[in-house]
């Protein structure tokens, strides 16, 4: 993501360098300085307290959680960039401003550096074993890395888990792409608009890509893909929600084959303030839209539920008492807010901590030092 924190992919040696000297290695939008949760002593001691999971996770640059995904279950996300490389720079995008807009496909980061953390994670059958999914997603257009393809053919040869890719959608115009994403079990593309203007103002694309042609990969790609295709679109008031969106949409759906539609707003801090939600109403209108075109597929709203508090039940793996522990956990979090803002209740779900206020309680030390930031989008409070 936006973060750079290249430990992970330089050598051991200067790993234990950084980890003598307690460097800490500071985000481009300067909010986080995760690894210094790492740096005491105690969490590489042989008498550790912390879990090995844990501290396997400091050691990660692309691997993330897992998370409960609304969608996905729980998820283990494969990040591909450690920037934002995008061939769009949405206006309610979460992870902030694309530092490289572009169409080009290029090994940004070494595909082995990749594989190496994926067998590494996969080297503990316990955590893998209580995964969902694999995502394949990134700080960006995850199809933009050249080794997408031979790293998706690498998850599922070292895991049986279903593996599914988040893609805004737009190299699918290119066959390449669409062989590579023919293998995964779950694509979710995203389509804000089938209008120029309307597109331009949401996602404000790199020059180089053409609506057109966009759609026309998203079709052909629906028709030679055999796995499962969600449709994502998110609204912003004002921007993409006019009737006039609504139909064109629409009519882009009816030439797709397609097993669910994903209605989503901008539900958490976007890029530009801007951007607004859609109300709820005119949401459900939308999907009253889209049902009517084809009853059997399922309309979903992404927008909502946000706010569930945890399941009853449900197990932490941190130890809050071990001081090890709690930094672990600390550092999973903060880690987890680099790739998108969270509020209280969503990590909640993610870590099991009881409540949204013993999560409050345990992020106050770090809001007031600064490592962790609180905004407000709409009602809620969000951590990021
Ligand atoms: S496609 Fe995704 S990552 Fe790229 S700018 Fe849009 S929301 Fe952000």
């Amino acid at each position: 993501m936006y973060a750079y924190m290249g430990i992970v992919s330089r050598k051991k040696a200067e790993i234990r360098l950084a980890l003598r000297s307690k460097l800490v290695y500071v985000s481009k939008r300067k909010l986080y300085i995760i690894r210094r949760f790492y740096f005491s002593k105690d969490s590489f001691s042989s008498k550790s307290t912390v879990n090995n999971s844990s501290v396997f996770a400091a050691f990660m640059n692309h691997i993330f959680g897992p998370v409960n995904s609304r969608r996905l279950g729980r998820s283990l996300g494969v990040d591909l960039f450690q920037e934002k490389i995008c061939t769009l720079n949405c206006i309610y995008c979460e992870v902030g401003a694309t530092t490289r807009l572009t169409c080009e496909r290029a090994e940004y980061v070494p595909t082995a550096d990749i594989l190496r953390e994926i067998d590494e994670f996969c080297s503990q059958p316990g955590r893998v074993e209580e995964l969902d999914y694999v995502t394949i997603t990134a700080s960006g257009e995850p199809t933009l890395h050249s080794g997408f393809g031979e790293i998706l053919a690498h998850l599922h040869r070292v895991t049986a888990k279903p593996v599914a890719v988040l893609t805004n959608g737009t190299t699918l115009s290119d066959s390449q792409v669409r062989r590579e994403l023919l293998p995964a079990d779950v694509v979710i593309p995203s389509l804000d608009s089938a209008l120029p203007e309307s597109f331009r103002r949401i996602d404000r694309a790199a020059n180089c890509l053409d609506l057109d042609e966009i759609i026309e990969g998203l079709v052909l790609f629906s028709h030679e893909y055999a796995g499962k295709l969600w449709l994502e679109i998110l609204f912003s008031r004002g921007i993409n929600d006019s009737e006039r969106d609504v139909k064109a949409l629409r009519q882009v759906a009816g030439r797709m084959r397609i097993d669910r539609i994903q209605l989503n707003t901008v539900a958490r801090p976007p890029l530009e303030s801007f951007s607004r939600p859609l109300a709820r109403e005119r949401l459900l209108e939308i999907a009253d839209q889209f049902r009517h075109d084809d009853p059997l597929r399922p309309v979903d709203l992404l927008a909502t539920g946000a706010q569930q508090e945890d399941p009853e039940g449900a197990q932490q793996k941190f130890d809050l008492a071990k001081s090890a522990d709690r930094k672990a956990l600390l550092a999973e979090i903060v880690d987890m807010l680099k790739r998108r803002p969270c509020t209280a209740a969503d990590i909640n779900r993610t870590f099991h901590l009881g409540s949204s206020d013993k999560v409050e309680q345990l992020l106050a030390p770090l809001v007031k030092e600064g490592t962790v930031q609180q905004r407000f989008h709409g009602d809620r409070l969000y951590y990021q």
